[in-house]
């Protein structure tokens, strides 16, 4: 039975963020599969720096939930804030991109909401099998914080599956790439970078300038650790770096245990292969 609505209670809204990753794209599935009574206002917040198969992505998540997903930008680009920190590189350690192009817009966007008491349920994709992510903390206490995925028990094949079962299955950078977010992201291994010079060579190229820039500005930082791109491209390098990556899936692989019934888990992902770096790991706003 439906309850009616006391006049006094505060408006209730429902937001689910979509960071073009598998795992919140898999949460607006089970979400319409399993609860489609709730009204759900589904986000994107967009660096403007981001690889074109997200963008691709979300277009067919937007047809299968049957609904749009707001695109949330910036006030400001990357490039006037870039300009705004002396031209260093956004890092693990000052990750001012997250915060000032992926948090602060989101903010900026359930502000005038949770001023006016709105209760905010935010729905977030943290699976079963991640039992040290805390997720996203309320920072208001009008936010409410939902794990479903957890909640249901659905671990990395689980949601894999569902995609796939979806119809949408994973998005196509997955084939060469960890996962979502800008495409000079400092959180990727050197093999990634490697596949970006292949699969979008100006956006490599584009790396390569702002890294450059921040070098003639005094930046002692590269995107990648103790290299610049332009040391990483060099073909012997190219060659070393793939070499390793080869030889790393297959000791994975001869450790793993086949699996028939979950075929696409016996799949090794890049994170798998390196390990996924910690402070990734609790990025749920760029990489989910
Ligand atoms: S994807 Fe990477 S570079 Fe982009 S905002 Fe997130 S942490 Fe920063």
């Amino acid at each position: 039975m439906t309850q009616m609505k006391s006049p006094n209670q505060p408006r209730e809204i429902h937001v689910l963020g979509l960071s073009g990753g598998r795992d919140s794209a898999s949460l607006a599935v089970w979400m319409r599969q399993n609860r489609p009574e709730i009204d759900i206002k589904y986000f994107f917040t967009d660096t403007g720096k981001e690889l074109k198969e997200v963008y691709d992505y979300l277009g067919e998540l937007e047809g299968f939930i049957g609904k749009p997903i707001e695109r949330l930008n910036a006030d400001r680009d990357f490039d006037f804030w870039l300009k705004q920190y002396g031209h260093f590189l956004p890092s693990p350690r000052t990750r001012w991109c997250t915060r000032k192009l992926k948090i602060e817009p989101f903010e900026h966007w359930l502000k005038p909401e949770l001023e006016a008491g709105t209760i905010v349920h935010s729905y977030v994709a943290i699976r079963a099998d991640e039992p040290d992510r805390s997720g996203m903390i309320a920072t208001h206490p009008n936010m409410k914080v939902h794990f479903p995925l957890r909640e249901a028990g659905l671990d990395k094949a689980a949601v894999i599956e569902l995609l796939d079962s979806s119809g949408l299955g994973l998005p196509a950078y997955y084939r060469w790439r960890s996962r979502s977010g800008c495409t000079f992201c400092f959180y990727q291994q050197k093999i990634e970078w490697v596949r970006l010079m292949r699969e979008h060579p100006d956006a490599f190229e584009e790396a390569k300038s702002y890294e450059k820039s921040a070098l003639e500005h005094g930046s002692p930082f590269t995107w990648t650790q103790k290299e610049s791109l332009d040391e990483l491209a060099r073909p012997e390098r190219v060659a070393q770096i793939e070499k390793d990556y080869d030889l790393r899936v297959a000791r994975r692989k001869a450790k793993q245990l086949a699996n028939p019934l979950r075929a696409r888990l016996s799949e090794i992902d890049i994170d798998e292969v390196y390990g996924v770096p910690e402070a990734a790991s609790g990025c749920l706003t760029c990489h989910k």
